[in-house]
């Protein structure tokens, strides 16, 4: 047995067992402290009342003779697939077959998943920083990536590669930096892309956060992209669906890649639950959207504020408008781990060092808005009187 030694390649997945145990030593050594948490990366609001009745109903449903269910297609309930183009595309005028719809158990498995559909010579170009699934996956695979990096000189908006890249990794409205790109931005990519017979593999995860109006919600909003671009989305960060489980993937037959796909989850994975995909479809209906969208306002209600105050207070800070998260500058360019530790230690504030996200991401930490309203006005405080 050889194994795969491009596990060897990886960095150590340390970021968050480290923010842990400094959490942690810090407590031992001042016994009664309160940390707030600012460096939540997942969903804290309740799920909205019809999806939770949703599942109640879809789980009887199972208790039944006549209503049990068994496997469902690997690509999903034909209602959810049809639901997805029916309120995600067709109102911006894109139209989807139904076998281009593929529902699955959630963004992170796709995202990892997809790069098996590509051969391992291929130059992969991550942009940088971001979500580290991207990188990691393609470390196991052992292909060749390039960084794109994104600053506040660039507006943190990646540049077209200088070296060729076969397989591109976007993520917009951004995580960490809360991003997102114009129609004319996202063109430069699908052009790229088509010119050079390259594959974009768009993370549309916290779509549902933009507010600033002509900001493209998905890829293909731009001309030609269904020849080039797979999109991958998730009920996570838009319904609160992290235990839930449950996104979908967009893999259009221009691609050449629809087939190959519909094989590979065929072989590899037996559907998403019946449960969950009915939890997904009550995401459609008038109180299912009320419910989520009440949410989505007090998480950027939130953001909101954190970046207003973080500004009062003399901070660069970037994001927040468009994503759940502030993207805020180490003062007196410190890095990321230095700025953490110094807002432990004098604010009892726990963040995300920048630096977890990839290279570009030393010398910032990600604040999160999915923190406790009430804990982020007393971290806001803190950090106004101390530094
Ligand atoms: C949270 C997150 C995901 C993963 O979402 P799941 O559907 O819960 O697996 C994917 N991409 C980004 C950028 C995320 O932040």
């Amino acid at each position: 047995m050889n194994k795969n030694n491009n596990y060897q390649n990886l960095q150590e997945n340390y970021l968050f067992k480290e923010i842990g145990d400094r959490a942690a030593a810090y407590l031992a050594s001042h016994p009664g402290q309160k940390i707030l948490r600012m460096g939540v990366g997942d969903v804290t609001r309740p799920l909205p009342e019809a999806i939770v009745q949703a599942m109640q109903q879809a789980a009887g449903e199972l208790g039944h003779a006549d209503t049990f269910k068994g496997y469902c297609l690997e690509e999903g309930y034909e209602w959810l697939r049809q639901a997805v183009i029916d309120h995600d595309y067709k109102p911006r005028n894109i139209d989807l077959d139904i076998d281009e719809v593929f529902i699955s158990e959630g963004a992170g498995s796709d995202l990892g998943n997809l790069s098996e559909l590509f051969a391992t010579d291929n130059q992969v170009a991550i942009m940088d920083p971001t979500y580290p699934a991207y990188t990691d996956a393609n470390i196991m695979a052992g292909r060749p990536i390039s960084y794109l990096p994104c600053h506040p000189q660039n507006g943190f908006v990646p540049e077209l590669p200088k070296k060729k890249a076969d397989l591109i990794y976007l993520c917009f409205p951004n995580n960490p930096t809360g991003t997102v790109l114009t129609k004319a931005q996202l063109k430069l990519w699908v052009d790229y892309a088509r010119e050079n017979h390259s594959i974009i593999i768009f993370d549309a995860a916290y779509e549902a956060y933009i507010t600033q109006p002509d900001i493209p919600h998905t890829i293909y909003e731009i001309e030609g992209a269904k020849e080039v671009a797979i999109e991958v989305h998730s009920y996570s960060k838009s319904a609160g669906f992290t235990s839930v489980r449950c996104g979908y993937t967009i893999v259009p037959k221009a691609t050449g890649l629809q087939a190959m796909w519909l094989r590979r989850q065929c072989t590899k994975y037996n559907g998403t639950s019946y449960v969950a995909q009915r939890a997904a479809l009550a995401t459609y209906t008038p109180e299912g959207r009320a419910g989520i969208r009440a949410n989505l306002d007090f998480y950027l209600g939130t953001a909101q504020l954190i970046k207003q105050r973080l500004h009062e207070a003399g901070y660069e800070a970037y994001g927040g408008e468009n994503a759940p998260y502030i993207w805020c500058r180490a003062p007196h360019g410190w890095d990321s781990w230095t700025f953490f530790d110094h807002l432990l230690q004098e604010c009892q504030i726990l963040c995300t060092p920048g630096a977890g996200f990839g290279p570009s991401g030393d010398g910032f930490v990600r604040i999160s808005a999915f923190s406790k309203r009430e804990d982020c006005i007393t971290a806001l405080e803190r950090i106004k009187n101390k530094l």
